[in-house]
């Protein structure tokens, strides 16, 4: 029988990435990004295969309390922080670690009432722009964090950076420069790198990583392979061949007739689409592994199918296996076909396509 799309999800891969980022990382803990739905892998299983982790972090309120429902009682780290009272109640009463980026939450924070302690990582924004307390502000942020009453139960310090995925060290000596000025010697465990920061050249000298993309066995830099920084890919996209036709010489295939035959050919079509996150921006020629071999994509992605051709290939028939990323084909590779990034193919990964632990 043929079987349609599936996520298969290969949890030794993953703890396999887990030990090569900690061996890089030397003595700085980890705490494994698992948010969007561990960038498509599935929040539970992924956090139950990375059980070896010494935190977890997620953006939202909601993916922290799915963690705790699940059973698991490690550290969680809430990326962004709350934004209400009842958020901030919810995570002291789960013992959520949270991130705080904005003075609204240290008001949030003075308003909390009752005994709970929590862990706090001040966010210094170093030139991304996006969240954090400005250099000039942090000083006094943190005097207000400090004088907390319960007082937290630990402060760290974090600050995100914006190029860590590029050959050019500019911008990150720059953030690095920035953040150590603003945090000597207040002696707090500091966060810096992820998984750019973690695999490049900057020595961020972290005490805490926080490797997402590396994790699933995705690359972060355009100039190397997930498999040149010793890598496995965890997501396995599969589904089979559902047709098999010969199209004539001049013959179009496809919406829009996008895909012109040059030559007598052999199109199959595979159980794979836009409605499984497949993006419609993924170009004609974008290989598909066909029974394990390249085949070039054929026209347009329509929402439950693709059109390949198997021309150069021999034994394509109903059920033959394909494949859209794993190994032998990565999903960065595959995403630069689609003016993307790896991180955007696997967070798109919809929901009607199963996720199978392997
Ligand atoms: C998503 C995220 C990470 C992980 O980034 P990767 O590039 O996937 O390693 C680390 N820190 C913060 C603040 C994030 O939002």
């Amino acid at each position: 029988m043929s079987r349609l799309i599936r996520a298969v999800i290969d949890t030794h891969a993953l703890r396999h990435n887990l030990s090569i980022i900690r061996a890089r990382a030397g003595s700085a803990r980890v705490m494994a990004v698992v948010k969007a739905n561990a960038y498509g892998h599935g929040l539970v299983p992924t956090a139950l295969a990375l059980a070896q982790a010494d935190a977890f972090a997620v953006a939202r309120l909601e993916e922290g309390l799915a963690l705790r429902a699940a059973g698991i009682t490690r550290p969680i780290v809430l990326l962004e922080g709350v934004f209400t009272v009842a958020q901030l109640q919810e995570a002291a009463h789960h013992g959520l670690e949270l991130v705080v980026h904005d003075a609204l939450q240290i008001e949030l924070l003075e308003q909390l009432r009752g005994t709970q302690r929590l862990v706090l990582w001040i966010k210094i924004d170093t030139g991304m722009n996006r969240l954090g307390f400005p250099t000039t502000e942090f000083a006094a942020a943190l005097e207000r964090v400090r004088r907390l009453t319960p007082a937290p139960l630990e402060i760290r310090l974090l600050t995100h950076l914006a190029c860590a995925n590029e050959r050019d060290e500019g911008m990150t000596q720059a953030q690095l420069a920035r953040f150590r000025q603003a945090t000597r010697a207040l002696g707090y465990a500091v966060s810096i790198a992820n998984s750019a920061g973690l695999f490049g050249t900057v020595r961020l000298g972290c005490d805490w990583v926080r490797p997402g993309l590396a994790l699933y066995g995705a690359c972060p830099f355009a100039d190397c392979s997930a498999t040149d920084l010793g890598l496995k890919p965890v997501m396995t996209l599969a589904t089979s061949v559902i047709a098999v036709r010969r199209v004539a010489r001049g013959e179009s295939v496809g919406y829009g007739g996008a895909w012109v035959a040059t030559r007598d050919s052999l199109i199959a079509i595979i159980a794979a689409g836009y409605g499984d996150g497949l993006h419609r921006s993924l170009a004609g020629g974008t290989p598909v592994l066909v029974d394990g071999e390249r085949a070039p994509l054929a026209g347009r992605v329509s929402m439950d199918m693709m059109a390949v051709d198997v021309s150069g290939l021999r034994e394509v028939h109903v059920g033959t296996p394909a494949v859209l990323w794993g190994p032998g084909l990565s999903v960065d590779e595959v995403a630069r076909h689609a003016g993307t990034i790896p991180y955007e193919l696997l967070c798109s990964v919809s929901q009607r396509v199963p996720l199978e632990p392997r």
